[in-house]
C-alpha cells in the first residue's frame, strides 16, 4: 500500500523554505538568496521514496503585504496553507522561538492538515542555544537545510502524517514546471546576487523564444524593470553589468539542462509592474479578490 498527498513549506521570509525544499529533493529546484522575498511563485517538488511520494511546495514567505505584488505573493503561500495533507511550518533558530502559525500567517489553519514545526539553521546555532530553543519547543523538529542534520527525522514523519493513495505522479518526476520557468528563475536569481537594493526586487524575466533544436539551445529572455535609472544600472557602464549577469546566468541554466546556450537578454521598462494588476496578471500573478482593479 502506497501513499501520496501535498505537503506546503511555509514560514517567514528567509527561513529556508526553498534551501529545504531543493535539499528534499537532492536538486536546485527554488531559488536562494540571502535577500528576502526571493520566492514569488509556488515552486513544486516531488519526492518518491519506498512507498511514499511528496508533493512538496515551496512558497513566498509569510509577510506583512505592502504594495500588489506582494499581495499576490502572500495569497499563493495563504492558499498552499489550503490545499496541504501536510504543512511544514519553518522557522529560523536564530530568531527565538516562533510564534504559532497562525499567528506567523494571519490565517486559519486547516483542520485536516497536520502542521509539523520545524526549527532550521541549528547548524548556526551555539549549544546553550540550542537548548534552550528545544525547551520552548519540545515538539519542534531541529534541522539544517544546508548540513542536512534532522531531515530523515522530518521527511519520517512526514510520511507518517500522508494519507494512503495511490502515487500522483509518475516516480522519477522530480518536478511539474517547465524548463522555461526555471530559466527565468535563474534569471532572478542572478540578478539577486549581483544587484543590490530596490533593482533586483524591481526585476520580473519573461522568455521571447526559446528554441531547443540548435546547438547552443537559443533563448531570448526579457528583463524588466519599473523605472529607466534601474535600467541604466542594469545594463552597467558600456554594457558591462547585463554582460556578467547574463554569463553567471547561462552557466546555472547549462547546468539545468545539460546542454550548451546561447542567452540573449534584453532589458525593458515596464513602468510600476509590482503594482498594475494587468502586468501582474501576465507574470503568472493573481491578486486575490478585490485588489484585481
Ligand atoms: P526562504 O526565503 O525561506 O526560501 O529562504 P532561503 O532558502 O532562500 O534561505 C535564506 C538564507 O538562509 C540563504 O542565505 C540560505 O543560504 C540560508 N539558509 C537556509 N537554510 C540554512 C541552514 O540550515 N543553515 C544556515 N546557516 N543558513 C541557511
Ligand atoms: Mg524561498
Amino acid at each position: 500500500m502506497t501513499r501520496a498527498g501535498t505537503v506546503s513549506v511555509v514560514g517567514k521570509p528567509n527561513a529556508g523554505k526553498s534551501t529545504l525544499l531543493n535539499r528534499i529533493i537532492g536538486q536546485k529546484l527554488s531559488i536562494i538568496s540571502p535577500k528576502p522575498q526571493s520566492t514569488r511563485q509556488r515552486v513544486v517538488g516531488i519526492h518518491t521514496a519506498g512507498d511514499v511520494q511528496m508533493i512538496i511546495s515551496d512558497t513566498p514567505g509569510l509577510l506583512d503585504p505592502t504594495y500588489p505584488l506582494q499581495h499576490a505573493m502572500r495569497s499563493i503561500a495563504v492558499q498552499s496553507l489550503g490545499d496541504a495533507d501536510v504543512i511544514i511550518y519553518i522557522s529560523d533558530a536564530l530568531e527565538g522561538p516562533p510564534p504559532d502559525l497562525a499567528e506567523a500567517a494571519q490565517a486559519t489553519i486547516p483542520r485536516n492538515a497536520s502542521v509539523i514545526e520545524v526549527i532550521n539553521k541549528v547548524d548556526a546555532l551555539p549549544t546553550a542555544g540550542r537548548e534552550q530553543l528545544r525547551a520552548a519547543r519540545p515538539d519542534a523538529h531541529f534541522i539544517s537545510a544546508v548540513t542536512g542534520e534532522g531531515i530523515e527525522e522530518l521527511l519520517a514523519e512526514v510520511a507518517d502524517k500522508l494519507p494512503a493513495s495511490p502515487f500522483l505522479y509518475p516516480e522519477d518526476d522530480i518536478g511539474t514546471q517547465s524548463t522555461r520557468f526555471f530559466v527565468t528563475e535563474l534569471v532572478r536569481e542572478t540578478a539577486l546576487e549581483q544587484l543590490h537594493e530596490e533593482v533586483p526586487y524591481s526585476i520580473a524575466c519573461e522568455i521571447e523564444e526559446f528554441r531547443e533544436d540548435r546547438i547552443p539551445w537559443y533563448i531570448r529572455a526579457v528583463i524588466y524593470v519599473e523605472r529607466d535609472s534601474q535600467k541604466r544600472i542594469l545594463i552597467g557602464h558600456k554594457g558591462a553589468q547585463i554582460r556578467d549577469l547574463g554569463s553567471a546566468a547561462r552557466q546555472k541554466i547549462e547546468d539545468l539542462v545539460g546542454e550548451r546556450v546561447y542567452l540573449d537578454l534584453w532589458v525593458k521598462v515596464l513602468p510600476n509592474w509590482r503594482r498594475s494588476p494587468r502586468d501582474l496578471k501576465r507574470f503568472g500573478f493573481d491578486l486575490p479578490e478585490g485588489l484585481s482593479r
